[in-house]
């Protein structure tokens, strides 16, 4: 199939503003839709953040000309017809809720382009969920970027056994031009390769704690200098942020999850230590 060139992200929260900044810096033309104006304006502010981040973190290639020019190359629509019209690739990033994400691809199917590919970013869900609502489950795949897509900037490619070789390979092209390393992932899995890989790690760690073998200082040193990583299990759940840490034991069925829920809300959560986002955590920033 032929480059991607327009892309159109389908909501405009955390990580769709994210995804829409990041390609518009790396020159593609974007299109941000969410569903009403007080949504759009909330974008509009986080991108205009986005563009100062991208200058203070040193990105490379990142002045105050090239993200103002990045900023102008996102249109922001609240149309979907209107938003997808002449879209190569559109990329969904609403809720992690397989009903809304389902009623929206019924619309989107009828309304882009047929050669338009479409890319879930679902953290959770798998494209197999989804790909019968697509209407092309040959042109339907994952694409999940990181949270800080900025530095974090992985983007694992997970197709369906529906997906055209060919459009996998069109979306690990786009990735690696939107400045993205593509993680390309063979088969579907939850999880993906990160979270397969991270998640095991953090309950682990969290385990140890319950249990009084360590405190949160030693279970990360051990894993600094043990394996040269820069950041231990409880550096990291301060940077995911303790309440989405919280959600996600709460919605867990394994036992010592609830417990796990419970310790978080006492310490943490009901004393407003969030992570590193509200200054305290495990640790103070
Ligand atoms: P968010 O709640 O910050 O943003 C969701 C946005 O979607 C909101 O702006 C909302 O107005 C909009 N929306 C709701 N319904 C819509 C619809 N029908 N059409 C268009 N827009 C709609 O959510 P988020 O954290 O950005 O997560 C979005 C997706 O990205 C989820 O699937 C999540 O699993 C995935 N993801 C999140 C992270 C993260 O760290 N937050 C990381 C990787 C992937």
């Amino acid at each position: 199939m032929h480059s991607i060139r327009n892309l159109t992200v389908l909501g405009t929260g955390v990580l769709g503003s994210q995804i829409a900044y990041q390609a518009a810096f790396h020159g593609f033309d974007v299109i941000a839709y969410d569903l009403t104006n007080d949504a759009v304006s909330d974008a509009r502010a986080r991108l205009t953040k986005l563009a100062a981040v991208y200058v203070a973190d040193d990105v490379v290639g990142a002045t105050a000309e090239s993200t103002t020019t990045a900023l102008n190359r996102i249109r922001f629509s609240t149309d979907l017809a209107d938003a997808v019209s002449e879209a190569d690739l559109v990329i969904e990033a609403v809720p992690e809720d397989i009903g809304i994400k389902r009623a929206l691809y019924e619309k989107l199917s009828a309304l882009a382009p047929a050669g338009a590919v479409f890319a879930t970013n679902s953290s959770t869900l798998l494209p197999s969920d989804l790909k019968d609502f697509t209407g092309r489950p040959d042109r339907f795949l994952a694409l999940h970027y990181a949270n800080n897509v900025w530095r974090q900037n992985t983007a694992e490619v997970m197709g369906t056994t529906d997906t055209d070789p060919a459009v996998y390979e069109a979306v690990v092209d786009f990735a690696r031009r939107s400045g993205l390393e593509p993680i390309e992932l063979k088969k579907e899995k939850a999880g993906y390769v990160l979270n397969s890989l991270l998640v095991p790690l953090l309950n682990a760690a969290a385990e140890l704690l319950l249990e009084g073998i360590a405190a949160p200082e030693t279970i990360d040193k051990t894993w600094r200098i043990a394996t040269g990583a820069p950041t231990g299990p409880f550096q990291i759940y301060d940077v995911i942020g303790l309440k989405t840490a919280y959600n996600v034991a709460v919605a867990n069925p394994e036992p010592g999850s609830q417990a796990w829920a419970a310790y978080l809300k006492a310490n943490y959560i009901d004393k407003g230590k969030l992570g590193t986002a509200t200054g305290e955590g495990f640790y103070r920033y």
